[in-house]
C-alpha cells in the first residue's frame, strides 16, 4: 500500500475521536501557539472545546491566510462537459440509479468552444472541466481535446474527472492541463463502500492514490476534499488535512488546495446522516487553515451568497462564480440538461467580484505565480 494509505490506517476514528472528546480550552490555546500545528493540535481545533473560541481561532487563521496569500481571492468557473455516468454514488444526481430524469448529453468540441467563449467574456482565466465516470463517452482522447480547446481561452485549465493512471495524467499535462481536482468524498472506508455501489469508483485504494499519481505526472495544482455530510465531519476533515499535508511533502512541485463541498440536496434515496451547521463549517475551515497555512481553500457556489461573503476573510483563497452544473449550461443548451447539484449562490461573476471587493479583497482572475509555489515547495 502507498504511504498515505498507511497514514490513514494509523489514524482510525477510534484514535481521532477520543482526542477530540478529551480536548480542553487550554489544549486549543496550546494548538494555536504551536509553530507547526500537529495532528493532535488539529484534533483539538476540531473539538467542541474549540467551538467556544472561534473568534480567537479566526484571528489566527486570518493572519496566516494574509501572510501567505495577501488579500486576494482567485476566481474560477466549472464547465461541465458531460453528465453521463456509469458509477453509482448514492448522493449524486448524475448516477443512473438516482431517479433523475433530466437530459443527458456530452458536449462536442464545437460546443465546448462555445461554452469557453461565453465564459472567457466574463473575464475568467481559470476553468475546471468536469465529467461523470464514463470513459467510453468522455475518453482520455476526448478529455485531451477538451483541454486543448479550453487552453485557447484560459491560461489555467483543470479537470475534475474519473481517476486516471499516471501516464494518462501525463498525456493531459502534455496538452496543457494545469490542475486536477479529485475528491475522496469520504476517507472512511466502510462509508465509502456503502455510498459507492457500482462502477470504477468503488475502488477506494485506486481513488485514494489518484491525486498523487497526478502530482507525479507533473500536474501543478492538486485539489482534494471530502463531501461533507457523508461521514463525521471532524474525522473526514482531519483525514483531508493529513492528506493535504502529505501531498505538500510528496508532491512539492504542485500547489495543494482543499475544497469543502457540503452536501445539501441529494436524490431521495440518500439521507444526509452527518449534516454540519454553518458554525461547524466555519470551525472546520479555520482548523484546517491553521493546520495547512500554505494551502489554498476553494469555495463553490454550493454555499449561499451570504454565507460565502462571510467566509471571505476566514481563510478562503479561491471561489467559483456564475456557475452552472449542467453540460451546455452557459451558452449551448436551451434544453434542461441534468444538473449535478443545485447552485445556492446564483450571482453573476460581476456580482461576486463586487462582493469580494466590498469585503476588502482583490479578485484575481489568474492563479498565483508558479515560481512562488516552487519556492514554497523547496522550503518545506
Ligand atoms: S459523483 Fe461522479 S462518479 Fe459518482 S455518480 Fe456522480 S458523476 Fe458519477
Amino acid at each position: 500500500m502507498f504511504d498515505f494509505g498507511k497514514i490513514l490506517e494509523a489514524w482510525p476514528p477510534e484514535r481521532i475521536l477520543p482526542l477530540i472528546t478529551a480536548a480542553t480550552p487550554a489544549m486549543v490555546k496550546g494548538s494555536l501557539a504551536q509553530e507547526r500545528c500537529s495532528p493532535e493540535g488539529l484534533a483539538a481545533l476540531l473539538s467542541p472545546a474549540a467551538a467556544g473560541q472561534l473568534e480567537e481561532i479566526a484571528r489566527q487563521a486570518q493572519r496566516l491566510t494574509r501572510q501567505h496569500f495577501g488579500r486576494t481571492i482567485g476566481l474560477y468557473v466549472p464547465l461541465y462537459l458531460s453528465n453521463v455516468c456509469y458509477s453509482d454514488c448514492t448522493y449524486c444526481f448524475f448516477s443512473a440509479a438516482s431517479g433523475s430524469s433530466g437530459i443527458r448529453r456530452t458536449l462536442n468540441m464545437d460546443e465546448v468552444r462555445t461554452e469557453c467563449q461565453a465564459l472567457a467574456k466574463h473575464g475568467f482565466q481559470s476553468v475546471l472541466l468536469l465529467t461523470g465516470d464514463a470513459p467510453k463517452v468522455a475518453s482520455l482522447s476526448y478529455l485531451a481535446e477538451a483541454v486543448q480547446v479550453a487552453r485557447e481561452y484560459f491560461p489555467s485549465v483543470a479537470v475534475e474527472v474519473y481517476a486516471l493512471e499516471e501516464e494518462e495524467y501525463r498525456q493531459l499535462v502534455d496538452v496543457g492541463l494545469e490542475g486536477v481536482t479529485l475528491y475522496m468524498e469520504t476517507y472512511h472506508r466502510e462509508t465509502y463502500a456503502q455510498v459507492h455501489r457500482r462502477g470504477r469508483k468503488r475502488d477506494f485504494d485506486y481513488r485514494l492514490a489518484a491525486i498523487e499519481r497526478a502530482g507525479r505526472a507533473g500536474v501543478r495544482r492538486l485539489s482534494i476534499g471530502a463531501l461533507l455530510g457523508l461521514y463525521d465531519w471532524r474525522c473526514d476533515g482531519f483525514w483531508t488535512a493529513l492528506h493535504a499535508r502529505y501531498l505538500q511533502k510528496e508532491c512539492w512541485r504542485s500547489a495543494i488546495s482543499v475544497s469543502l463541498p457540503r452536501l445539501r440536496c441529494t436524490p431521495p434515496r440518500h439521507r444526509i446522516s452527518y449534516f454540519l451547521s454553518d458554525r461547524e463549517f466555519v470551525q472546520l475551515l479555520l482548523a484546517m487553515r491553521i493546520f495547512l497555512p500554505e494551502a489554498g481553500f476553494n469555495l463553490s457556489t454550493r454555499e449561499s451568497a451570504a454565507f460565502r461573503d462571510r467566509l471571505i476573510p476566514l481563510g478562503v483563497t479561491n471561489m467559483s462564480a456564475g456557475s452552472s452544473t449542467r453540460p451546455g449550461g452557459y451558452a449551448v443548451s436551451g434544453e434542461e440538461t441534468l444538473a449535478q447539484f443545485e447552485i445556492e449562490d446564483r450571482r453573476s461573476p460581476a456580482e461576486v467580484v463586487a462582493a469580494i471587493r466590498r469585503a476588502g479583497y482583490d479578485p484575481v482572475w489568474k492563479d498565483f505565480d508558479w515560481a512562488f509555489h516552487d519556492e514554497v515547495g523547496r522550503r518545506q
